[in-house]
């Protein structure tokens, strides 16, 4: 690939600085961004680079969205029932619909997931850990070109879809770290269901295999407080604590949710280093309490790992970060009373760098800066929401716009999205086959 520009008005980094360069450009060689500058230095210094079309109004580095179901709920899209709690939703419809999809199921629904992962910005995306078919989600993962993780369903309960014992959830998951080795554009993670569908045996040992392997290991935890009392009955213990003398948090541990967690359990998240994903509308719309009971705040003042997510369409459906992002600052900002308690800026360093961080790709993504992989995404201005064009670009992004403004995306130096269309795989096609799937889908999990 040869090496080429991409323009914008203004470049938001999200380096330490948090440089904001004005009419600038980056050089992007290959897979990785090469220079990072005014236009008219780069234009002159790189006279043989190609220049991509159009100017971005703002250009920011790919979002990371650090929790989403890729398979099951998408194919369900809008027709799962609202009027329902997050026990119902999880069992009545989403374990039923994970269980009957087959492996096209989990590709089609996998790529238009990611595409509209892709559309929104989000350039990384952390699979939650519920996918039957590693291997077709995989493929998806690389047609589309997205970066992100892969895991594959993991629990030993006595039954339900993919039980099984210690050792077959546990060769389940090294098949997906043989499919897919750390490091590349999809990296292999860990993955247990959570809550407590998971035991201390099965925990120990899946944390224990993604440190030796050198990944992350993700689970749900606590996104109500049933998982605390189930754990307080069997352990005596609340979930957090008990998994931490167990030895299995660590900064290699990302916990999707931590809604309901008291102070020793925020104690236990922070010092070990382990990281959480908070998916605040999917809290909302299953009315889990995190208005009431959410401990963000205290895990980001004591310098914890916070990434946010977007969790699965029977609890967030949209998959927009940005929007995400607005959602989280404006509930911390209510909890404290105190709007410069967590600013626009705040909120993006979540979507990007700090994200990044959390789920350990610090080093490879989440800024522009030189050296890091080229996942960029470039908003029009154009659009009446910008008008007429604000002073702030974090202002701007998170209060004033969403994913809809999003003009093109590259992902490792590969544009993905381009005019706001996805250019690597027909859309359209997978979107025609899953609707005829929705349909027969839809009459097997529950007949209306
Ligand atoms: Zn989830």
């Amino acid at each position: 690939m040869a090496a080429f520009l991409v323009r914008g008005r203004r470049i938001v980094t999200m380096d330490a600085a948090r440089t904001v360069v004005d009419d600038g450009a980056v050089l992007v060689d290959g897979a990785r961004i090469a220079a990072v500058g005014a236009w008219s230095d780069l234009r002159r210094s790189h006279p043989d680079a190609g220049v991509t079309e159009g100017i971005a109004e703002i250009l920011v580095p790919g979002f990371v969205n650090a929790h989403q179901h890729l398979t099951g709920d998408r194919l369900m899209h809008s027709r799962i029932p609202d009027r329902i709690d997050s026990q119902e939703a999880i069992f009545g419809w989403a374990v039923p619909l994970h269980a009957a999809h087959t492996e096209e199921d989990d590709h089609l629904s996998a790529t238009l997931a990611l595409a509209a992962s892709l559309a929104n910005g989000v350039t990384t995306t952390v699979e939650a850990g519920t996918v039957a078919h590693p291997a077709a989600v995989l493929r998806a993962q690389h047609e589309i070109g997205a970066r992100g993780t892969l895991g594959s369903w993991g629990w030993d309960v006595p039954d339900g879809p993919w039980a099984g014992s210690v050792g077959e959830v546990l060769d389940r998951q090294r098949e997906v770290l043989a499919l897919a080795p750390p490091g590349g554009l999809v990296e292999g993670w860990v993955t247990l269901v959570g809550h407590d569908l998971m035991s201390d045996e099965l925990v120990a040992a899946a944390s224990d295999l993604a440190r030796t392997s050198g990944t992350h290991m993700t689970f749900h935890l606590s996104p109500h407080d049933g998982d605390a009392a189930a754990y307080l009955s069997r352990t005596g213990r609340r979930p957090a604590v008990h998994l931490h003398e167990l030895g299995v948090l660590g900064p290699h541990v990302l916990v999707a949710h931590g809604v309901h967690l008291d102070d020793d359990e925020v104690d236990a998240i922070v010092a070990t280093g382990a990281a959480i994903a908070a998916c605040p509308w999917a809290y909302l719309r299953l009315a889990q309490g995190v208005t009431r009971a959410g401990r963000y705040d205290a895990v980001l003042a004591r310098g914890g790992r916070v990434a946010l997510g977007c969790d699965a369409e029977n609890a967030g459906d949209a998959i927009d970060i940005l929007r995400t992002a607005a959602l989280f600052a404006g509930l911390l900002r209510d909890r404290s009373g105190d709007p410069a308690s967590f600013t626009a800026l705040d909120a993006l360093a979540l979507a990007t760098i700090d994200g990044a961080r959390a789920i350990g790709m610090g080093e490879r993504i989440g800024s522009i800066e030189v050296g890091k992989e080229a996942d960029l995404v470039a908003f029009d201005g154009t659009g009446y929401e910008w008008l007429p064009l604000g002073a702030d670009p974090y202002l701007q992004l998170v209060w004033g716009t969403d994913g809809r403004s999003v003009r093109d995306v590259w992902v490792a130096g590969r544009q993905v999205v381009r005019a706001g269309r996805i250019v690597t795989v027909d859309v359209e096609a997978a979107a025609a086959a899953a609707s005829a799937r929705a349909e027969r889908l839809g009459q097997t999990i529950r007949p209306l």
